[in-house]
Parts: structure tokens; sequence; C-alpha cells
């Protein structure tokens, strides 16, 4: 067996590299996570031994499969569905449903695999999943999105369970995907399997606080880092990438905080205004109407439109990325840099590119990355699983009270885990090894399978 680490992380790296061709954003998160785990094989020679890495790196199984659909003129339309179910050794697969253009296989299993880590740190018993489709709801009719979703969940159901597979949203799936979904497994199955699929209704089986759980999350993460330096969202401009669910309730915990989002954005562009985002105007612009952000500069006279530019020009103290993968380049890491920005938390997943976060680190500034710092997702759906489990229902004030020392503690975890690992600070490193050291704990005790 090989003793060189660095060697045998490269061998697995290549190996990943040649078994999965052009899926470059699955690449680039293993290669991140692979980045963490020498000074973990230097301690612990049985996971060499069993292969733990190369099978955590290699998904459980990965469905694909048609999904037809014909749309309100009566044209046909064939999309293409996924589901990656990565890794069960902490428990059932879980993870969101995410349905954009831009979903392909790579995208999936990029996604399945952060899920995996980040589903560990949270110390809730879920393993990790992703899927999706290329089906794009923009501009689509409710009757449309409705067909869609059923033809989707036709093949999807059978590979579904409370104790097997637990989906839920991500991009393009929110509260009303998911009733249509949750509608058309109910019927196939005949079953009220309300724990099957979380973001419910609240009046069917969801949960309080799911819906502002990730953005409320990572907010909580980032007062979690802030505070070990002894400082606070207090007085502090923020910027926020996105207008999508994650980006809604941070923006909104942020402002509860003390701090002030002076900018969020979408596809289009972003909006600046200084006096604060407006939520109640963002909402209705944006989930409501369905419309762009320019929409919201429209009815507030204190904001203007960037068509296309740069929303990290726009300067801040802390940076909340919650829009997509690689949306912040090592450019605009720069310009947030140039500009004072000290912190940059994610709240989308693996928004940062490579370059972007070594710029960040060498720069000293404070970062966060996603698997940790919007885990209050996931984590919420784990409690909506325990509340549909035991037929219950918490009070919003004890699920918010829930999620936030779940921040608190994988926050904790993270600094304590770089701090043991000799990287203090690092907290991508020690996010990457306490959710690994989760995970392999397990696979190893399950034997060889
Ligand atoms: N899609 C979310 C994420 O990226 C939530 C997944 C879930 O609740 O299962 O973590």
């Amino acid at each position: 067996m090989d003793t060189d680490v660095p060697a045998v992380v490269e061998r697995i790296y290549q190996d990943v590299l040649r078994r999965n061709p052009g899926e470059t954003e699955f690449h680039q998160a293993v290669r991140e996570v692979l980045d963490s785990l020498t000074v973990v094989l230097a301690r612990h020679r049985e996971y060499s031994e069993m292969k733990t890495i190369e099978r955590i790196c290699e998904p459980e199984r990965q469905v694909i499969f048609r999904v037809p659909w014909q749309d309100d003129q009566g044209e046909v339309w064939i999309n293409r569905g996924f589901r990656v179910e990565f890794n069960s050794a902490l428990g059932p697969y879980k993870g969101g449903l995410r349905f954009h253009p831009s979903v392909n296989l790579g995208i999936v299993k990029f996604l399945g695999f952060e899920q995996v880590f980040k589903n560990a740190l949270t110390g809730m018993p879920i393993g990790g999943g992703k899927g999706g489709s290329d089906f794009d709801p923009k501009g689509r009719s409710d009757a449309e999105v409705m067909r869609f979703c059923q033809s989707f969940m036709t093949e999807l159901y059978r590979h579904l369970g409370e104790y097997t597979d637990v989906p839920a949203g991500d991009i393009g799936v929110g509260a009303r995907e998911i009733g249509y979904l949750f509608g058309q497994y109910k019927r196939i199955t005949n079953r009220y399997e309300s724990g099957v699929l979380t973001g419910k209704g609240l009046g069917w089986g969801g949960a309080q606080v799911r819906t502002e759980a990730t953005g409320y999350g990572a907010a909580f993460f980032a007062a979690a880092m802030m505070a070990v330096r002894g400082d606070s969202f207090d007085g502090k401009r923020v910027t926020v990438s996105g207008s999508g669910n994650v980006a809604v309730y941070a923006i909104e915990k942020v402002h509860q905080r003390g701090g002030t989002v002076v900018a969020c954005s979408d596809s289009s562009g972003h909006v600046v205004d200084e006096r604060g985002i407006d939520l109640e105007v963002l909402k209705q612009v944006k989930e409501v109407e369905r419309a762009r952000i320019s929409g919201y500069a429209d009815r507030v006279p204190s904001a203007r439109f960037v068509e296309g530019g740069s929303i990290w020009d726009v300067p801040c103290d802390v940076a909340i990325p919650s829009a997509t993968q690689n949306e912040l380049d090592a450019d605009a890491a720069r310009a947030l840099i140039g500009n004072g920005c000290r912190y940059v938390v994610e709240g989308a997943n693996m928004p940062t590119t490579p370059d972007a976060v070594r710029v960040l680190r060498e720069a000293g500034v404070a970062f966060a990355p996603g698997k940790a710092a919007n885990a209050g997702g996931v984590a919420t759906s784990a409690l909506e699983m325990q509340q549909n489990a035991s037929r219950d229902r918490w009070t919003f004030q004890h699920s918010e009270q829930r999620l936030e020392e779940i921040m608190r503690g994988i926050h904790a975890r993270c600094h304590e885990t770089a701090e043991e690992y000799g990287a203090p600070g690092d907290l991508v490193l020690g996010a990457n090894v306490a959710g690994f050291l989760q995970v392999a704990e397990a696979v190893h005790a399950h034997g060889l399978v």
C-alpha cells in the first residue's frame, strides 16, 4: 500500500477525473475536499486500506430518466430528470431538487457530494443526495409546472421513501413545486407519507422556519464567525447576491441583527439601496410577480438598478453570495478586498471559485464555505422529518432556537477541527475534515458496502 499520503490523494483525484469526464463542477467540489484530507489520511491508515475516500467519491446510485410533458399550447417537451443518491451511511439520502436549464449530471453530482458533508456537519441522521432537471420554470404557467412535476414524480417516486430518499427544494423548486410533487407521490403510492419530502406547506406537514432556514442559518453562522473575532453585524454594510429563498431570509436576519443589506441581485443585474433592501417590495417583485429585479428600483426611490455588472463592486464589510455556483471569481474577490470586505459567507452551494477562495484567504478575509454556512436549510428539513415522524408541530420560536443552536454548533465544530488539525481559522479545512470524519466512521463501521 502506498504510504505517500499526498500521492494517494492525487491518485484518487486523477481517478475521479478519469471516471467522470467533463463534470467540471464535480471535479472542483472533490478537489476542494481532497485538499483538506491529507491531514486526515496521515492519522487514519484504515481509511486508505479500505479505500474509504474512493467509496465516498463514488455515488451509491445514479438515476437518470426522461420527463415528457405538454405545455399549455399542446406542444410536447422532453426534459431529463436526475437523482444522485450519493451516500446513506448516516441516514436516508437527503437533499434538494434543482430545476434549472443548467442542470446536468455533473452539477447534480457536485451538489450531492457537497450535501454528504453538509448533512454530516448538521449532526442530524441524514445521508446525502441531490436531484433535479434541466426544466426551466421561468415564464411557465402554474398548470405547466404542475404537469412537469407530475411527470417527474411518476418516475422518481419508486426511488423515494421516508427511510430511503427524501428530496426537498433548491433553485427553481419552492413551495409550489413541492406541493405538486407531494400530491403526485401520494396519488401513486396511496400513502400519506409526510416525511418523504421536506419544505411542505405549513398546513400539510411542513415545518415552521423551513422556508427561512437557509438564509437565517447563514446569518447565524456569520454571527458566530464574527463573535470569535469580538465582532457582530451591528452597523455593518452587507451585500447579498441573489434574490431567491436563501437571499431573502439572509437579508431579513441580517437586518434583525443590526446590519444593513445594501445590495442584492438576480441574473439580470443588481440593485443598490443605501437605506437597506425593503423585503416586502423584494418579495412582491421576485416571489409574487416572479419578475426581474429592476422592478424593485422602479418602486423604491432610494434604489438604483445596475444592469449586468458585478454586485461585488458594491463596497461592503460582509458579503453573502447566495445565488449560484461560481458566481464570485478572483476579480470579484479582489474588488471586495479593495473595498474593505472582511467576511465572505457562502449562502449558496460553492458560489466562490477556488481562485477567489485563495485570494480571500491570502488577504486574511474570514471565509465560510457553503457546506457549513448554508446547512441550516437541510438541518431544518431534518427537524421537519422529526416532526412528521412524531406527528408533532413545533412553534416558530422553538424551531428558530433549534436552528440557531445547530448553526452555532456547526461553526464551533469547524473552528475546533481546524485548530486540532493545525490550521486555525481555516473553516474550509475544518468543515471538510469534520464532515468527512463523521461520514467515514460510519462508512467504515458498515463494512465493504
Ligand atoms: N437544497 C438545500 C441545500 O442545498 C436543502 C436540501 C434539503 O432541505 O434537503 O442544502
